[in-house]
């Protein structure tokens, strides 16, 4: 495969141009009036893409199986945009607890503000949704596995109920890349990628996607990512394809790492609970082997109670090849914390402890292991 921008244009590529532009501008008078018909797929406004986003957008819906894909400037944008495009006031939503923090609080803060009915479901519920379903639901939002506290969900008999009732859904599926789930596959409506980890893969940018087959939605989509403003920078859109270049090659090495370091976890005292769908203990393993073909490098643990959070700053200031950040996905390990109090906030957890989430980058395993092993070590002297 390689890149021209013209059929005339002698150079080509192994790599996409990056074109740069506010405009568009046209031939004739005609043409400029006739602009908007152009949409979805043309170029008649910068803000609506470039050549070099359409052709990220047609790898990503390539990647996902979709016949669509629009990218934006973040995961949380592509989120958020899926929200605004379909549900109104007067709609009825439901989104798993277990889903992005910044979901939650836009449906609680903003939409339940403008007349939707917001409701909050259990991440486990299943085929048990059937039970929430109102005339007015109007969309279902799920993650697996969720963020932070990693539940699977049971794609399948949501969406099956789903489209019995003419209910839409979005699925977050960051943590399994389309290379390990494919929810169009599943009965999925909108498929939302945080391109911020692995599609970009190096910690360097922020980038959304949300992949679809419909094609009446899709130009609602477009129409209302261009009317929210939320372009996306040619330079981005470069370096998300360089890093799709590598992506198989990161994710199943991550992924690998990720799942060896989950079992040693297990079998250490001060871990009392490693939250990880891809090992045999985890109550959503069974959803995970039937329905994933692999597994994601984030991974969550439960350590064995501290009547004091310093222990916690004795665990993290140790270690010394993990970074403490949010996010993930990236090709260099991370580490975060999440209070106890948030789980305790919420209606619906697996756990009231605190919790500590790694990211797998591409580090030497052994190194990475006996950084955790050590920080393993200041955290039981500081219990
Ligand atoms: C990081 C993340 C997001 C948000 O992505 P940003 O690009 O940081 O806005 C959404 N969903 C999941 C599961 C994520 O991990």
């Amino acid at each position: 495969m390689s890149f021209r921008d013209h059929a005339d244009n002698p150079y080509a590529s192994l790599s996409p141009a990056v074109w740069r532009g506010s405009t568009v501008v046209f031939d004739t008078f005609e043409d400029f009036m006739a602009r908007k018909s152009r949409q979805p797929d043309g170029y008649s406004y910068g803000l609506t893409g470039t050549p070099t986003s359409r052709l990220l957008e047609r790898r990503i819906a390539d990647l996902e199986g979709a016949r669509h894909a629009v990218v934006v400037p973040s995961g949380a944008s592509a989120l958020m945009t899926t929200l605004m495009a379909f549900v109104r006031g007067g709609d009825h939503l439901l989104i798993s607890e277990s889903c992005y923090g910044a979901v939650k609080t836009f449906a609680q803060q903003w939409l339940a503000k403008m007349g939707v009915q917001v409701e909050f479901y259990p991440p486990t519920l299943d085929a048990g949704i059937a039970g929430l379903i109102r005339p007015n639901t109007r969309m279902i939002c799920m993650e697996a596995p969720g963020t932070i506290t990693m539940e699977m969900q049971d794609v399948g008999a949501i969406t099956a109920i789903a489209r019995r009732h003419g209910v839409l859904t979005m699925m977050d599926n960051t943590w399994a890349s389309p290379l390990f789930f494919k929810p169009l596959e599943h009965g999925v409506d909108f498929v939302i990628e945080a391109a911020t980890k692995f599609f970009g893969g190096h910690s360097d940018l922020l980038m959304g996607s949300i992949a679809l087959n419909d094609a009446e939605q899709y130009a609602v989509l477009r129409e209302t990512q261009s009317i929210l403003g939320q372009s996306t920078s040619p330079d981005d859109c470069f370096l998300v394809h360089r890093g799709l270049e590598t992506l198989e090659l990161r994710v199943r090495e991550q992924g690998r790492k990720a799942l060896h370091i989950a079992r040693w976890l297990e079998d250490q005292e001060m871990v009392s609970q490693v939250l990880f769908p891809a090992l045999e203990s985890n109550p959503g393993h069974r959803i995970w082997r039937d329905n994933f073909t692999g597994n994601g490098c984030l991974l969550s643990m439960v350590l064995q109670p501290a009547v004091d959070e310093r222990a916690f700053g004795a665990f993290f200031n140790a270690l010394r090849h993990f970074p403490i950040g949010a996010s993930w996905g990236g090709t260099h390990s991370l580490v975060a914390y999440y209070p106890a109090a948030q789980q305790q906030a919420r209606r619906f957890s697996p756990t009231q402890q605190p919790i500590v989430r790694l990211s797998i980058g591409l580090e030497d395993q052994a190194m990475l292991q006996n950084d955790l092993l050590q920080a393993l070590d200041a955290y039981a002297r500081a219990l």
